[in-house]
């Protein structure tokens, strides 16, 4: 008699770090490999994300790990905390899988994680999710964030259409954190400094001040939350860009750790719906 398949929640992916690397002073590249990784679905999107688990210390995990295990068996605070990060490139043919973190201080999970990372280190990871990739059909590209959307937006040049128009505006701390962007497009960086002003300030502006080329933008707009909805509503009700031609989210919020930004982060939605909604004519 035929029985019903179990149950599952997203993919849970166990790898192990290969290598790391300094991208520049605040940005580190860790490399994953393993067996876990054969078949890993990526490829679909550029902005691809993975949710890391890190372990509450003192805590004994039942074997197999299994999330809906934990979710069900285990009081909510012995559940991992999670934390997301891009895929900035997944390579089948040699298993290898890129995470590149922004080390923003001594502050937080992930990032002190990837300083410390070392050949050998366990990592594991639901996922991958992810809903953007560059739209061959638009006339031109329109991609803006600050270090955290760095690695989607690395990933995303690279699937820009031959000679397709870009304008791309990065927010970092100052020129060490610049990165070489490789692109078949036809693509105008630009990299804004924060040199210790507020984040999203220079990147704002430059957004605001932009002449739009002629024809449909596709646009990738994403980091600290408060940038994010100041160029949403710039960019839905003064440029007046329907939603589908916009790929838009604060992917963290200043002051607060990624499971207070996740766990506030619909009501704050919610809020800057309702504000564009009354600001947009009906
Ligand atoms: C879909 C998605 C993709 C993402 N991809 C990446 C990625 O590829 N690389 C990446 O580095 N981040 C990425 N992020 C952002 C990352 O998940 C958050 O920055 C996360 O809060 C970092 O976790 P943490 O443990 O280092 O710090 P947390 O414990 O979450 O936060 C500790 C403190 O550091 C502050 N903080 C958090 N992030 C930053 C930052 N970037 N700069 C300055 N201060 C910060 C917080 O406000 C808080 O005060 C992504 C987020 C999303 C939603």
């Amino acid at each position: 008699m035929a029985t019903e398949p179990a149950r599952k929640g997203p993919k849970l992916t166990t790898a192990t770090v290969l290598r790391t690397e300094r991208l520049t002073p605040h940005m580190i590249r860790v490399v994953l490999g393993g067996p876990g990784l054969a078949g890993f679905p990526a490829g679909e999107f550029t902005d691809h994300y993975v949710k890391l688990l890190f372990l509450q210390p003192g805590v004994d995990y039942p074997e197999p790990f299994d999330m809906a295990v934990i979710r069900a068996e285990l009081p909510r605070e012995q559940w991992p905390t999670t934390r997301t990060y891009t895929v900035r490139s997944w390579d089948a043919d040699t298993g290898e899988l890129a995470l590149d973190f922004v080390y923003h201080g001594d502050q937080g999970l992930a990032g002190p994680w990837a300083a410390a990372a070392r050949p050998g280190d366990e990592l594991r990871f639901m996922g991958p999710g992810g809903g953007y990739a560059p739209d061959a059909e638009a006339d031109w590209h329109l991609l803006a964030g600050d270090e955290s959307a760095l690695p989607a937006i690395a990933a995303s040049l690279e699937r820009i259409p031959d000679g397709a128009p870009a304008r791309v505006f990065i927010e970092v701390e100052g020129p060490a954190e610049e990165q070489d962007l490789k692109t078949p497009g036809d693509a105008e960086i630009v990299w804004l400094h924060r040199d210790g002003g507020r984040v999203g300030e220079a990147l704002a502006r430059a957004v605001r001040e932009l002449e739009f080329p002629a024809g449909r933008v596709h646009a990738f707009v994403h980091g600290e939350a408060g940038f994010v909805k100041e160029l949403r509503r710039h960019l839905r009700v003064e440029r007046g860009l329907p939603l589908a031609q916009l790929s838009i989210s604060g992917y963290w919020r200043l002051g607060r750790d990624e499971d207070g930004w996740q766990s506030s982060k619909r009501e704050w939605n919610a809020q800057v719906e309702a504000e564009e909604a009354a600001a947009l004519p009906s």
